[in-house]
């Protein structure tokens, strides 16, 4: 342990101590992309014992330019992102232990996935997610950090369940889709993604160590590009605030069959109501008359038309040549039809 982490121990607010902590930690990082993957990398190298990564997508040659984790051949494998992170993560550092979920984080995944972790860091690209999570944690005391980052602009903010505002208390609803610039009509640059995930780790350090005193206490706002850095803040929670006052965690609630619109990929995901276990080889026997299929252990991939369908083991699928719900309801029902 000397060797590997001592530059880290000789910094004043690690030193053996904090970094037998950061050796006992658990941390779980809620979405590989570019941010979860500079976090996974970041905490991996700093010796955090447990690494819980949840990603629901697959690597694609676009995440390149900034999913600092992946590889062409990452990409040409269509590795799922979690599977991809876990292998690249045990080559940088064997000894910790790096646990991989394909999964969507939806009502029915957040509270087994944070469970038993003492710091949930963000790496979502959505708000959808991200109230998930805020309520999640509220309800469970687990302290997470917010981030996000799109075009050159990026923002974080770490909170301490009802000793700091909360998600909600800052942004009492989601902007609504057209308004916010997404990664989609945007773009994105790699630069702001590092300073976003470097404060985002920094956070986590901070707590897993246990130096509040030196977490930035704000809602801190960075331009890269305009050349603009600012803190917000702190403030104190919102009085009426449904998640950490009211006690309301209305998000955790909602059941059903779940669809997203996914962020720069002319893409929707549908989720089936129920859990389910799908057999690749029947499937790819069946759709092999309609269109080009391909499968690994992990996704199946099947080619119709301008649509590419992948489908997943739990019948979660991504649905790719369309941003109309309506389109990729009916084409999951015509040929997954779980
Ligand atoms: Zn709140």
């Amino acid at each position: 342990m000397d060797e590997r982490y001592s530059r880290q121990i000789l910094f004043n607010g690690i030193g053996e101590e904090g970094q037998r902590r950061l050796l006992a930690a658990r941390v779980l990082i809620v979405g590989c992309g570019a941010l979860g993957s500079a976090h996974a990398e970041s905490l991996a190298r700093a010796g955090v014992g447990h690494l819980r990564i949840v990603d629901r997508d697959f690597v694609e040659p676009s995440n390149l330019q900034r999913q600092t984790l992946f590889t062409e051949s990452d990409a040409e494998k269509r590795l799922p992102k979690a599977i991809a992170a876990a292998n690249h993560l045990h080559e940088i550092n064997s000894e910790i232990e790096v646990e991989p979920h394909i999964l969507d984080v939806n009502h029915s995944t957040i509270e087994q996935l944070i469970k038993d972790c003492d710091v949930v860091v963000d790496g979502t690209d959505n708000f959808a997610t991200r109230y998930l999570i805020n309520d999640a944690c509220v309800k469970h005391d687990i302290n997470w950090i917010y981030g996000a980052a799109v075009g050159s602009y990026g923002v974080t903010m770490t909170i301490r369940p009802h000793e700091t505002v909360c998600l909600r208390c800052v942004f009492e609803e989601a902007p609504p889709a057209a308004s916010a610039p997404t990664c989609d009509t945007a773009g994105v640059i790699m630069p702001i993604i590092n300073i976003v995930s470097a404060v985002q780790v920094s956070e986590a350090i901070k707590l897993i160590t246990d130096h509040v005193e030196a977490l930035h206490g704000s809602l801190m706002q960075f331009d890269v590009w305009r050349n603009e850095w600012r803190r917000i803040g702190p403030g104190m929670p919102r009085a009426d605030c449904s998640t950490c006052r009211l006690g309301v965690f209305e998000t955790l609630e909602q059941a059903g069959e779940g669809v997203a619109v996914l962020c720069g990929r002319d893409a929707i995901q549908i989720s089936p109501a129920q859990t389910t276990r799908i057999n690749f080889s029947n499937l790819a026997e069946r759709l092999s008359r309609a269109g080009e299929v391909k499968f690994n252990e992990y996704l199946l991939r099947f080619k119709t038309g301008n649509f590419e369908l992948t489908v997943f083991q739990d019948a979660r699928s991504i649905i790719r040549g369309t941003d109309e719900i309506a389109i990729a309801r009916s084409l999951y029902a015509k040929y997954i039809g779980t």
